[in-house]
């Protein structure tokens, strides 16, 4: 809420007394059911609501979230349904899905984010917190056109499907990385992305971008996440915890188990080393 000058009458006073009402009662109860302007996202004050990313992307929730609509830009893998995710990241996919289309002329297909509260999801562990989002690869049928996807497609080490129908779209996948990376205002904390895939993008990238730093930065977020099945369908980009967003917390929640103090003493060398 703004604070401007003073009310002139009793009348302003009592829509003064009414407004903060609102406002705290609206605040008291961050979960509540949505009554803004704007889907998701109550008027607060007469301004929106900021989003904010709780707890962690595997145990966690989302307030005040916005949703990723589609457009012009963006289109929604079909059966994919969690489109909400925190002011910073659905900001940062419509400018990277801008950028691609000014470019070739296509929309970024995108796949779940999260639900609108956040919380834990079907066939995800983390996308609980406003913070992540799956992307499809751009692909290219055997004739070389690109093919708008209607799922996910997983690329072997040769970059292409395992039936030889579709090709990586090496090009088009490096821009989205540049179009991701390039951003003013988000940088994504990571990308994850199955090793081969990653070694065929960071070899465009050096034959091709612009910007050695761009490169570099690439090398850092690009990255096949431990302890899970490659990432070898889609690119699942991750944001860090947007400043201001005090109750977001970076890492992942580790299991119990994991946790246990007795389990930290055993030396370490009996599991080996998994990138
Ligand atoms: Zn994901």
């Amino acid at each position: 809420m703004r604070h401007g000058a003073p009310p002139r009458n009793a009348g302003s006073l009592r829509l003064l007394a009414v407004a903060l009402c609102l406002s705290v009662t609206a605040l008291a109860d961050p979960r509540r059911p949505s009554t803004s302007l704007r889907a998701g996202r109550r008027a607060v004050g007469g301004a929106l609501a900021p989003s904010a990313s709780q707890g962690f992307p595997n145990h966690g929730s989302l307030v005040h979230g916005r949703r990723l609509e589609e457009g012009p830009t963006v289109r929604y893998l079909p059966g994919r349904t969690l489109h909400w995710g925190t002011e910073e990241l659905v900001g940062l996919l419509e400018r990277a899905a801008r950028t691609l289309h000014q470019r070739y002329r296509v929309r970024l297909t995108v796949g779940d984010l999260s639900a609108r509260n956040g919380g834990p999801v079907a066939r995800h562990r983390s996308h609980q917190s406003g913070r992540d989002a799956d992307l499809a690869f751009f692909a290219r049928d055997r004739r070389g056109q690109p093919v708008t996807p209607q799922d996910y497609a997983v690329f072997t080490a040769t970059g292409r499907t395992a039936d030889g129908r579709l090709e990586f779209d090496t090009a088009r996948n490096w821009a989205m990385v540049e179009a991701l990376l390039s951003d003013r205002q988000v940088r994504p904390e990571r990308i994850f992305v199955s090793g081969a895939l990653r070694g065929r993008l960071l070899a465009y990238g050096r034959a091709h971008a612009s910007r050695g730093s761009l490169v570099t930065l690439a090398s850092s977020v690009l990255a096949q996440p431990a302890r899970v099945s490659p990432h070898d369908n889609h690119f699942h980009v991750r944001i860090p915890c947007p400043s201001g967003d005090a109750a977001c917390r970076w890492g992942v929640q580790l299991p119990r188990r994991l946790l246990h103090p007795r389990r930290l003493l055993r030396p370490a060398h009996r599991h080996p080393r998994r990138r």
